[in-house]
């Protein structure tokens, strides 16, 4: 490595995942993970180039440990000396943080704030700003947001029907999730239909272990499926998606539930993994579906597909032109049998697939799988981590 890079941090509450990225191409230098951070059999793995380094962590073990790690094995390689900056992946900014931001006291002090809000997230992305912060002290720090690229949405868009005080007095509202990654894609979408990015009107689809579904309009988020927590919207690998709001009522008045059996379940228990009773993971189902003939893997991948092509279609009422709708994430990606369902029920949107491309894009390719004479239908490989390094690159160097 003889280029400047930016170190690119995403902490959640017991794993670490950190790559150096070249700002300018995306090209990774360094990537690894630290993962179960707070159990006995924490680990770090960094692949180097064509090197893969593991090696368990030893006790106490918690993100400060994986950092020190981290710059171990980065002096011994000599690239200390061509990061420039550190950039981090924040979860919540609220309404405070539309931009890529400068960390400071005060940003830390509002993401601090916003984990009222943001509780599952924001504290854990503090752990790994000042486990960085401790580590290369002289660096710049940059936070990134997943909910700045939806702060454009319309307040018709991200206003509940609730008590006007309630987002008010206690920023009750929709702020919508995964705009790292919706921006990434929706860039390169414009790209791929060859207009410029600010006349671009767009359905994109994040489908992972968390799904979301943003329409852009102009280059800008008008809406999107996640809300006041992303736990709203379409079902998910383990997360319900959007429910009636009476259940929870009934779960704890009439079977007893607690407010946290609610919250697990919910979060936990339910979308993919719920209904199929076998598994979260969309390729585990699909096996089961076509190894076994599974049918309750085959109904957890209807009703995901079903609620992802209502998403989109209830999606298009923000927009007065669509020029299409793109698919990224593991599954989005990945699956051409999810790919294949969805659209199925987008005839409306005049989509049709040309199936033989859309069994060919995967695993990282990108490109248009709807037939000709359809609305182009774009398969994306999203990555956050390119963009949280170009924009932090660009803020330190705005003049
Ligand atoms: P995360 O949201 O944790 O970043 P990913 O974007 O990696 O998750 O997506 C994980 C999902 O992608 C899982 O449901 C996984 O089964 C699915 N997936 C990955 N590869 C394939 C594949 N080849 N076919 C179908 N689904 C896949």
């Amino acid at each position: 490595m003889n280029k400047d890079g930016i170190l690119v941090i995403n902490c959640g509450s017991s794993s670490l995942k950190y790559s150096l990225i070249d700002p300018d191409n995306g090209d990774v230098f360094i990537e690894g993970i630290a993962e179960r951070l707070t159990n006995k059999s924490a680990s770090i793995s960094i692949n180097y180039l064509d090197n893969n380094w593991s090696h368990s962590l030893a006790s106490p073990h918690d993100h400060k440990m994986a950092i020190a790690a981290l710059v171990e094995l980065l002096r011994e390689k000599k690239l200390v000396k061509h990061i420039v900056a550190v950039g981090h992946r924040v979860v919540h900014g609220g309404e405070t943080y539309a931009q890529p931001t400068l960390i400071t006291n005060e940003v830390k002090q509002t993401i601090f704030a916003l984990a009222k809000i943001a509780p599952l997230h924001n504290p854990a992305n503090l752990i790994g700003i000042e486990a960085a912060e401790a580590a290369f002290d002289s660096l710049p720090q940059v936070a990134i947001f997943d909910t700045a690229f939806h702060q454009t949405m319309p307040s018709k868009a991200y206003l509940y029907g609730l008590p006007y005080s309630l987002y008010k007095k206690h920023s009750i509202r929709k702020y919508g999730f995964h705009g790292t990654s919706h921006y990434f894609v929706a860039k390169q979408a414009a790209l791929l239909l060859d207009k410029p990015f600010n006349q671009c009107n767009l359905i994109s689809a994040h489908l992972g272990n968390g799904c979301s579904v943003t329409a852009v309009k102009n280059g800008l988020s008008v809406d999107s499926s996640m809300g006041f927590t992303p736990l709203e919207g379409v079902m998910m690998g383990s997360r319900s998606g959007s429910i009636d709001p009476g259940i929870i009522f009934h779960l704890i008045e009439q079977l007893n539930y607690t407010p946290e059996q609610v919250n697990h379940m919910l979060n936990k228990e339910s979308g993919l993994l719920g209904i199929s009773e076998l598994s979260n993971d969309c390729r585990s189902l699909e096996e089961a579906m076509n190894i076994d003939g599974n049918a309750q893997a085959k109904l957890a991948l209807d009703i995901f597909s079903y609620q992802i092509a209502k998403s989109i279609s209830s999606l298009s009422a923000s927009l007065s032109e669509l020029d299409g709708i793109v698919f990224t994430g593991g599954i989005g990606e990945n699956s051409s049998y999810v790919r294949e369902q969805i659209t199925a029920q987008l005839s409306l949107l005049n989509i049709s697939l040309d199936h033989q491309q859309n069994k060919q894009l995967r695993f990282g390719r990108a490109g248009n799988i709807a037939q000709s004479t359809s609305r182009p239908c774009l398969v994306i490989p999203t990555n956050e981590e390119w963009v949280i390094a170009e924009q932090t690159f660009e803020l330190l160097n705005k003049d």
